[in-house]
């Protein structure tokens, strides 16, 4: 196949990145992301790996150039490191990360290295123990610090992932930005979107945090360069080894260079996080056709979802949002 063209939106936008969720299951019970009662997917409506295989070779046809491994917790899935290595094998996946809450990451990090895992996103909001206990509602904070550590000093690109909810754990910037001190990692605070029972909790603005820190740290400065594939913007704390991120998605508005896709782990398509309008993958995957044409099906799908990307997500007016499923359901 000739090399892929840029993969364009109806806006312009070229769409080179694709979220790709592999399990709605997940080891802890984040309170804004699963709740105990989630409906989980059957086991059999969830995408094989050899399915995902081949949505992302269909993807690479199109230009998509980074993968993002998600859930759920991706590493719950047994031979998520093995997937990780067989889609980046394909020709024209430059890229291919994972966003993890770090529980497993110390168990599976050398396996992922070993496949060739390029970059690591752990979600984790707090580093008190209590506080962490009950925003999870089980666990132990120690076991994903002492995972991040492990992942930091292997070398592998480590960011932190942080949510910042008013009288839980708004304090928590404080401890959260210290870890960028000593440490080459970036730490992100992402504003908590009304998606599921985000919807629910009262999130901090992006902007507060960013008041907050050039408080402390008078001299710290906007960096110029990008640092992967979203819409962070940095800062840069003088002394520091890392940089600290605002991902201000519901207030500063970034859809203008929105650049993804995503896939829920039953191979739905989604061109926009806010909105429930999704292309079915599975039923082609499934279906009878030969490989050739199934291919074809596949990429004419994606095709799909990227000509459907609306031109801006709604979150600023709840009611227009359509998407009713949890984050855990989606992929966040
Ligand atoms: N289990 C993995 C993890 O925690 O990183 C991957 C899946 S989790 C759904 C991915 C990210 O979505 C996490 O960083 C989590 O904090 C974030 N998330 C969940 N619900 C969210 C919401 N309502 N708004 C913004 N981010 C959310
Ligand atoms: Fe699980 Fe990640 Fe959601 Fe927490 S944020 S419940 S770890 S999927």
């Amino acid at each position: 196949m000739a090399a892929a063209k840029p993969l364009q939106d109806n806006f312009g936008r070229t769409i080179d990145y694709m979220r790709i969720s592999i399990t709605d299951r997940c080891n802890l019970r984040c309170t804004y992301c699963m709740p105990k009662k989630v409906r989980l997917v059957p086991a059999e409506k969830i995408l094989t790996f050899e399915e995902i295989i081949t949505v992302c070779q269909a993807a690479a046809d199109l230009g998509i150039q980074k993968i993002k491994i998600t859930g759920g917790e991706p590493l719950v899935r047994r031979g998520c490191p093995l997937l990780i290595g067989r889609i980046k094998r394909i020709a024209g996946i430059e890229q291919v990360t994972l966003t993890t809450n770090g529980i497993l990451l110390g168990e599976y990090l050398e396996e992922l290295l070993a496949n060739g895992l390029d970059a690591v996103n752990i979600s984790l909001d707090t580093l008190d123990a209590d506080i962490y206990r009950k925003m999870t509602g089980c666990a132990d904070v120690s076991v994903v610090i002492e995972n991040l550590e492990k992942a930091v000093k292997s070398g592998v690109r480590v960011k932190i992932n942080s949510i910042l909810q008013k009288g839980i754990n708004d304090r928590e910037w404080e401890s959260l930005v210290n870890l960028a001190e000593n440490r080459r990692m970036d730490v992100r605070f992402i504003e908590m979107m009304p998606i599921g029972c985000g919807k629910k909790y009262e999130a901090i603005r992006g902007e507060e945090v960013l008041w907050a820190l050039k408080k402390k740290y008078p001299l710290a400065e906007k960096e110029l360069f990008a640092h992967g594939n979203g819409p962070a913007v940095y800062y840069r704390i003088p002394g520091f080894s890392g940089s600290i991120g605002f991902i201000n998605a519901v207030h500063g508005k970034f859809c203008a260079s929105c650049n993804r896709i995503r896939m829920t782990s039953e191979g739905k398509l989604k061109p926009c996080l806010c909105y429930s309008d999704s292309v079915d993958m599975r039923e082609i995957l499934r279906g009878d056709d030969p490989e050739d044409i199934r291919r074809e099906k596949v990429r004419k799908a994606l095709y799909k979802a990227v000509r459907h990307k609306p031109a801006m997500h709604c979150f600023e007016s709840k009611e227009q949002i359509s998407e009713d499923r949890q984050m855990v359901q989606i992929g966040g």
